[in-house]
């Protein structure tokens, strides 16, 4: 591997770019960062691998190596110029010019699949911070045929997503993770790994996708519902939040399910696990 500070200051100054904040542009310059996210993510020729926000292509030159494919997915009409340039010569790159919100990627991975015959796809990215959730979430909620998804994220974020419901640091967004992926922590890193450095720290984390979902539930959508009511209000107690956003229809009906599923009166929404939402969703559903 080149060196990557000096390719990046290189190409920076080759094209004139100055890093778009609104883009959430922060360009890699750690060559031990770029080798463990390229590592962890485990890609093989059999790979398809989708890049969000490939950038001036730090990762995708290391990605494009060990890939079958690397479909790149940029916002920014001067990256795509510096990414053409760069990768012209390798077969197995394509770049798409989109918002990656747009991107119908159900149809890419289907397609690539079955003409290319690549036995799973992957995600890796160095995520625009500034839509850090809706990428994921999005990423999660089309049920994409992924294998995993790696991404560097805000350091806040991450340990919200790779929390275990029940315990420490949960939040909404921790039982969607938990629903469609099992999570892992890989690296923490620092600011100073970046051009320009962004203000928080960041961490790279993996998304195993599930091929079963971890819980029954009648209805996955209510569920999600529910969750989010339990946690606008996370300081009240979670009968009190789910009378109020009225998903329980009274007070007594919501301490009658409570007893049913042997939950203390008093329990907040982050005591909570994924299969006690799923019990409350699905003895509502029955109710209704
Ligand atoms: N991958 C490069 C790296 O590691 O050095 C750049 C990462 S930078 C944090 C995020 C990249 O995402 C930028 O290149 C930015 O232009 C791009 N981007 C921002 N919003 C986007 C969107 N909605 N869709 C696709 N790419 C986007």
């Amino acid at each position: 591997m080149s060196n990557v500070l000096e390719d990046t200051q290189f190409i920076m100054k080759k094209y004139k770019i100055k890093a778009n904040k609104s883009l959430g542009q922060n360009f890699l310059i750690s060559e031990q960062v770029v080798n463990k996210i390229v590592e962890c993510s485990s890609i093989t020729k059999e790979d398809l691998v989708i890049e969000i926000g490939p950038g001036l292509g730090t990762l995708t030159k290391e990605l494009l190596e060990k890939a079958g494919k690397v479909i790149c997915i940029e916002l920014d009409k001067k990256m795509i110029k510096i990414l053409q340039d760069r990768f012209s010569l390798y077969e197995n790159f394509e770049i798409i010019h989109a918002d990656v919100l747009n991107v119908r990627l159900n149809k890419i991975i289907k397609d690539e699949k079955e003409e290319k015959g690549f036995k799973s796809a992957k995600i890796v990215a160095n995520l625009p911070y500034y839509i850090t959730t809706p990428i994921i979430m999005k990423l999660l909620e089309d049920r994409l045929d992924l294998e995993s998804i790696t991404v560097m994220i805000q350091k806040e974020v991450a340990d919200r997503l790779i929390a275990i419901p029940g315990q420490k640091e949960t939040g909404a967004i921790t039982y969607s993770v938990y629903y469609y992926a099992t999570a892992e922590g890989i690296l923490e890193v620092p600011n100073d790994s970046f051009i320009p450095e962004p203000e928080v720290t960041s961490k790279v984390i993996k998304l195993t996708l599930r091929k079963e979902p971890p819980v029954e539930v009648k209805s996955r959508g209510v569920m999600f519902k529910i969750i989010k009511s339990a946690f606008m209000q996370r300081r009240k107690t979670l009968l009190n939040a789910l009378t109020n956003t009225k998903v329980f229809m009274s007070k007594d009906e919501g301490l009658k399910i409570l007893k049913e599923l042997n939950l203390d009166e008093n329990v907040r929404a982050e005591n909570l696990t994924l299969e006690n939402f799923a019990q409350i969703t699905n003895k509502i559903l029955v109710d209704e």
